[in-house]
């Protein structure tokens, strides 16, 4: 068995990694969008949208044979394996031939398919796959295994349409799905390619439901974590992982390092524990105010955090309508994640978050969320207090928080402070009181937005202060010692880290003083851009 690392090992991002066994059968292990350009600035937007060819000749795709349509030796690989639901790990996958099916864990796709309607100009994958629908039981014969041939062909290349009916989370039930299980519980499930073997293993990240990739073949084993952390909601599943015999002693183990990097302190809060604590203490240090949190509406342990926390502090919590859809997507991972039909949670329908739905053909789901859980803004102004809102840091959001006043809303800054720093950063322009309500992205004094020391240099009104409370979703160098050490590997790559110093990827917990230091110093809530 060999592998060859296509992208992101000495960057944070575009991560591939291509396994292939003696006898020909080849997988991808993700296929990511980079997230800088060499220079390090942003790609457009729109960037992985634009033609395979153009993104191969600039670079942006990394050129592997038997993988794109236009390789007359495609499709060459049997299968692209995603570990999860973040951009750098999947946003280049829809530019493989179209008879590589690409799979994913039941959440993985949920949050694909969410993208069907809020980013319907964003490309998924021809053939997007649940990981059980390819599950080899032990003693079953492996007849879905043509290998290199381009995978299983039993649902005659119409696995996407499968998996949008099945992961439209009950929208509509299938009378008659092909042999995919119910989305459910994060299990393992194991796939046969040829002779090779791919297990995925549940572990803790901030996108839900995440795995680790154990690729098997020729007596030879290959461990893949994608991104995963010790300090989320489900830590317990990286205990389990390092305690798992099979990945003990692997002859590879390719593991995430994103934390040995530049960007290794910035990570802001301990625990996933801790930004509920934080939040709780927040709710009720200020009870007369709306408890307003720019969050990701797709980090399923933030929107539990913000449940938690509303609910300890006598709040109910307030989602917005692209929230509720995404958190019915996961339902069938867990019983306790909230729902718009639960009594403690209510609805904000921002209006081109609907229009969004109306031109998915999707307004039932809106009308029933808004039959059982509408809040509207009068009623966020009237009783401020009785709410913890979590909401998109966007510009249109601050409509509302001027409506409810800028003087009686507690702002939290619950994302990468990276975003929060950035040009234009709306949110960060209304708690400065530079762009008043009318969220253009401009400021409205005319002054350049994004320089240094601009407390009170042209503000229009008073600043709100802004409370920065996160956590981040990769591993701290200590956890990756632990992991390391428990695993045994016969050789040790860490991946998807910028850093450099061959004695710290080495020896990650030598980095733990220092992040101590830059923790204390930094204001909390610095994350990376990739959870
Ligand atoms: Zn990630």
């Amino acid at each position: 068995m060999r592998h060859i690392i296509h992208r992101g090992k000495d960057e944070i991002g575009g991560m591939c990694i291509e396994v292939a066994a003696d006898d020909g059968t080849r997988v991808l292990l993700d296929l990511g969008m980079p997230l800088t350009t060499p220079d390090g600035d942003e790609f457009p937007w729109g960037t992985p949208q634009r033609p395979t060819e153009e993104l191969i000749a600039e670079g942006v795709l990394r050129d592997i044979p038997g993988v794109y349509p236009h390789d007359p030796t495609a499709p060459g690989v049997a299968a692209i394996i995603l570990s999860h639901s973040h951009l750098d790990h999947y946003g280049l996958a829809h530019h493989a031939h179209p008879d590589i099916p690409v799979y994913g864990s039941d959440g993985t796709i949920g949050i694909l398919e969410v993208g069907r309607v809020f980013s319907p100009d964003a490309r998924l994958p021809a053939t997007l796959r649940r990981f059980s629908e390819q599950r080899v039981d032990d003693g079953a014969e492996a007849n879905d295994s043509d290998g290199a041939s381009g995978g299983d062909g039993a649902s005659g290349g119409d696995g996407a349409s499968d998996a949008a009916g099945v992961a439209d989370g009950g929208d509509t039930q299938k009378a008659s799905e092909p042999r995919a299980a119910e989305p459910g519980p994060a299990r393992d499930e194991v796939m046969r390619f040829g002779g090779m073997t791919v297990t995925v293993l549940p572990v803790d990240h901030s996108a839900p439901d995440s795995r680790a990739l154990l690729v098997e073949a020729d007596g030879q084993r290959l461990l893949y974590t994608g991104d995963l952390r010790a300090h989320g909601r489900t830590g317990f599943r990286f205990e389990r992982l390092i305690a798992d015999e099979r990945v003990h002693g692997v002859d590879w183990l390719l593991h995430e390092g994103t934390t040995l990097g530049s960007s290794g302190g910035t990570h802001g809060l301990r625990t996933e524990d801790e930004v509920e604590e934080r939040l709780v203490e927040l709710a009720r240090s200020e009870p007369e105010k709306l408890l307003a949190v720019a969050t990701s509406g797709q980090n399923l342990d933030r929107l539990v955090s913000c449940f938690r926390a509303a609910k300890r502090s006598g709040r109910q919590l307030v989602v917005d309508v692209y929230q509720a859809y995404v958190l019915r997507k996961l339902a069938p991972l867990s019983p306790s994640i909230p729902q718009f039909t639960w009594d403690e949670v209510r609805v904000s329908f921002p209006p081109h978050q609907v229009e969004k739905f109306k031109d998915a053909g999707k307004m039932g789901i809106v009308y029933e969320m808004g039959a059982k859980a509408w809040v509207g803004s009068d009623e966020l102004a009237a009783h401020p207090g009785r709410f913890l809102m979590s909401m998109r840091g966007s510009g249109k959001t601050t409509r509302l928080l001027d409506k409810v006043g800028r003087d009686r809303v507690t702002l939290v800054w619950s994302l990468w402070s990276g975003y929060w720093k950035r040009d234009r950063c709306a949110m960060r322009e209304w708690a400065e009181g530079r762009a008043g309500s009318a969220a253009s992205g401009k400021a409205a004094s005319g002054v350049p937005v994004g320089e240094e020391g601009s407390g009170g240099n042209g503000a229009d009104v008073e600043p709100v202060e802004t409370h920065f409370i996160h956590s981040g979703g990769h591993a701290w160098p200590e956890d990756l010692e632990r992991l390391t050490d428990a695993i045994g590997a016969k050789e040790v790559v860490p991946v998807h880290t910028d850093c450099v110093d061959p004695d710290r990827l080495e020896n990650p917990a030598d980095q733990l003083e220092d992040l101590r230091d830059q923790r204390e110093e930094l204001t909390p809530g610095q994350e990376s851009r990739t959870t």
